[in-house]
């Protein structure tokens, strides 16, 4: 816990650099702001924002702990407009949803990632699916079948069942994200890797329930997200032209200039494709590549926006 002092110097701090910081995110590379829903919290309190202006970054969606609420606030304190919140909880602990609610109330505006050894449908994720919709803040899941390597694990498991729980609770907001959730947009994937290669063969799951159920939406970030854009060209200008409401850019990336420095997928051997990349750049590229200029505004900052419900 930051004690009060601590607290003043750092705001005292921020008040100084705020000049500087607000010059820059209206110049943009990408013809307009854009905001990354998916970025999680680095240490230190300059080292997203190195991030967001190396890649033209406007506004971030900081992906925490629920517990993080001080550090949150001291860089929204320091960078005045350009961090959202989201929060996350241990949802296996009978605390979460204390945590969670908690963080609400603390200012969150959506839950996540939530990234657990459970299934998609079990009842720890239906617990805070129920939570999201009852707080009306968005959820955002990480869905994986395959282990990136020994000993990693799965991560909510059974995506080709997710009908069912976009059905049973239509108040919740789900955000899809990661492996499964992008491998699935080619209707062969049989869960056997990660990042699936070659032309997607039409009707995939993903598709599908993009198509059919306004409560769910898909989070672009990752390698996963870029694999998925990057197999099929007449597909991807077809997806995000069909999907353009329902589709938001994040990064996920953990590349530290913004350029590719440092390691962009950490922990990840098969996503190796992305060494010495920004993740963040390679997404925005292949988004501005496949779309109309008013089809990338919504991508890269109105549906996020309306989706956390955030003051441009
Ligand atoms: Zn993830
Ligand atoms: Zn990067």
């Amino acid at each position: 816990m930051m004690n009060r002092r601590a607290f003043l110097t750092v705001t005292a701090w921020a008040t100084a650099s705020v000049t500087l910081s607000a010059q820059s995110p209206t110049s943009s590379e990408w013809g307009g702001p854009v905001l990354d829903i998916h970025s999680h919290l680095r240490q230190g309190l300059d080292a997203n924002i190195t991030h967001m202006e190396g890649c033209g970054v406007t506004k971030a969606v900081l992906l925490t702990r629920g517990t993080a609420v001080e550090q949150v606030k001291a860089i929204q304190a320091k960078y005045p407009n350009r961090f959202i919140w989201s929060a996350s909880a241990d949802i296996t602990k009978p605390d979460a949803v204390e945590v969670l609610t908690k963080a609400v109330k603390d200012g969150a505006q959506g839950f996540g990632e939530l990234k657990f050894h459970v299934e998609a449908d079990g009842p720890e994720l239906q617990r805070m699916y129920s939570l999201a919709a009852e707080l009306n803040v968005p959820i955002l899941v990480h869905f994986q079948e395959v282990p990136h390597f020994e000993g990693e694990g799965v991560w909510a498991t059974g995506f080709k069942r997710f009908a069912a729980m976009l059905k049973k609770y239509p108040k919740t907001k789900f955000i899809g994200h990661a492996d499964a959730f992008w491998a699935n947009v080619s209707a062969d994937y049989a869960e056997k890797e990660s990042y699936p290669a070659g032309p997607i063969k039409r009707g995939g799951v993903t598709d599908k329930l993009l198509a059919d159920y306004p409560n769910l939406f898909g989070d672009l970030s990752a390698n996963s997200g870029n694999n998925a854009l990057s197999r099929d060209a007449e597909f991807t200008a077809d997806f995000l032209a069909r999907h353009q409401n329902k589709l938001i850019f994040g990064s996920d990336c953990s590349c530290s200039d913004g350029h590719g420095a440092g390691t962009s997928q950490s922990n990840n051997p098969p996503a190796a494709r992305m060494n010495g990349k920004c993740v963040a750049r390679e997404t925005l590229t292949i988004l501005k590549r496949h779309t109309k200029p008013a089809v990338l505004r919504k991508l890269t900052w109105d549906n996020g926006h309306k989706l956390f419900k955030i003051n441009a």
